[in-house]
């Protein structure tokens, strides 16, 4: 049997054990398209059976969430938290919280944050979690009441050695505060190593809440410096107008791009301004008033317009970056983007681009980075935070800034030296695929079969 041949063999069998769960398949089955120029050269990969083991969580636990809404009814939701590599380090990934969560959505964050955590060269594992909670809407109090139910059960499972969450949709300071808060009740612990994304005062880490959209930019800066090029002058689409986008915004914008349109998922504002999206503005709308992106363009008057049909990536642009959520951006924005003169995608999000997108992208002239590269900056000072909390350090807001763009530079040339040694240049899929599975293949090998 060919190697492309056993493969494919792996990933049915993966499918079959999995069933019904479409987006942990897509993303097996993009790291798998990678994998054959590796596992010819090191068949031992196969051998030793480490691509079956890596495709079955360690540890998946599926748990009763009942809370009380502000009326005195009674709500049961469902709490997840898949453990699924713990061969580089701590479990380590965010919780999600938004209805369609469900166990084939953590189980796609979970694998790519395997190989993601291993791109930034820190010692974490892989593992996600949420629940199909939806805050939209929700009290202060009904967040915080959700979360203390939510953490009853899961500090079980947690531990500054064992499994470390953080912030993902639907999950951001507030949630955090209000998710420690329980930890340390029940434990009667300060361990603030325990969670990532805390707030700054009390064991939190400067530019963590930056470091996703922050990261992302940094990666793409560095993607457009090999065509000699930069942000100055240029247009660019965000879409989302949470935690990722808002700070891939503001990176932008510092950068001398120009935002031109942003979404949510009630549709999406082209902000014709000269200096584009009023991110002041826009943080006002969605962090203070919790409000929709039509509420910013009401705000913002004339220069901005809301688009409840079409796509945002309709919206002409010299570098477009998603930072909303999977499978956002599909074949046919794939090549509207190109018609338009995209030259580079950067992937905020987790899977926001369709397999038939990426595919687009890689045989194109665009250059394409992978969200396990392009946003590990979130996860990389999240590491960072770990490393402040067990050394009752804290670093500046510059220190740590430094040392984001220096690990996104880092991921960057780990990314385009992989695919250049493996004969595709440019490849920035193929090399982080590539480059992350040798380290947690090569690991897992060396801790034998465990
Ligand atoms: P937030 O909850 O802060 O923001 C999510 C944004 O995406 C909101 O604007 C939301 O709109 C929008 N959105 C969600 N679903 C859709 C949809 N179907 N169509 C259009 N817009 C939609 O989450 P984050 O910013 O933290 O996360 C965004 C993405 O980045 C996710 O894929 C996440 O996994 C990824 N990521 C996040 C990291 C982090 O550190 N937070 C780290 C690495 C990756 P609405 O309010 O209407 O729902």
């Amino acid at each position: 049997m060919t190697v492309a041949h056993r493969l494919d063999a792996i990933y049915e069998d993966v499918r079959q054990r999995n069933p019904g769960e479409g987006e942990f398949h897509q993303a097996v089955q993009e790291v798998f398209q990678s994998l054959a120029v590796v596992v010819d050269r090191r068949p031992e990969y196969l051998d030793a059976g480490v691509i079956p083991r890596l495709c079955e969580p360690e540890r998946q636990i599926i748990f009763r969430v009942p809370w009380i809404d502000d009326s005195g009814k009674l709500h049961v939701n469902r709490g997840f938290r898949v453990e699924f590599s713990s061969v580089l380090g701590p479990y380590k990934g965010g919780l999600r919280f938004h209805p369609s969560v469900y166990l084939g959505i953590v189980k796609f964050l979970g694998f790519e944050q395997i190989f993601k955590n291993a791109l930034t060269g820190m010692p974490i594992g892989g593992g996600k979690g949420g629940s199909d909670f939806d805050p939209k809407g929700r009290s202060d109090n009904e967040v915080m009441r959700f979360c203390q139910s939510f953490m009853s059960e899961l500090y079980r499972h947690l531990g500054e050695y064992t499994d470390v969450p953080a912030g993902d949709i639907g999950v951001g300071g507030r949630e955090v505060g209000y998710l420690f808060g329980m930890y340390k009740k029940i434990t009667n612990r300060f361990e603030s190593g325990v969670l990532t994304g805390k707030g700054i005062g009390w064991g939190g880490a400067q530019v963590r809440k930056e470091a996703t959209g922050y990261g992302t930019v940094f990666f793409a800066q560095e993607m457009l410096r090999t065509k000699g090029q930069s942000f100055e002058g240029r247009d660019v689409v965000v879409s989302g107008s949470g935690n990722v986008a808002i700070y891939a915004i503001e990176k932008v914008q510092e950068l001398g791009g120009r935002v031109v349109a942003c979404s949510d998922s009630s549709g999406y504002v082209v902000d014709e301004s000269a200096d584009g999206v009023d991110l002041e503005l826009l943080q006002e709308v969605k962090e203070v008033r919790r409000g929709r992106i039509g509420d910013y363009a009401e705000a913002r008057g004339p220069k901005a317009s809301v688009a409840d049909n079409g796509s945002i990536w309709d919206v002409p642009c010299h570098i477009a970056l998603p930072c909303a959520t999977q499978n956002e951006l599909d074949l046919a924005d794939a090549k509207t983007l190109i018609d338009n003169g995209c030259v580079v995608v950067a992937e905020g999000a987790n899977m926001p681009a369709t397999p038939e997108a990426v595919k687009l992208f890689t045989e194109s002239e665009v250059l394409f980075g992978p969200g396990k590269a392009a946003n590990a900056g979130g996860v990389a000072t999240s590491a960072l935070e770990m490393q402040q909390n067990a050394s009752r350090d804290s670093w500046s807001f510059e220190h740590t800034e430094k040392r984001l763009a220096e690990i996104m530079a880092d991921i960057h040339e780990r990314c385009a030296d992989t695919a250049e040694e493996y004969g595709h240049p440019g490849d920035y899929v193929l090399g982080a695929n590539v480059s992350s599975f040798q380290q947690v293949a090569d690991a897992m090998i060396a801790q034998g079969v465990v």
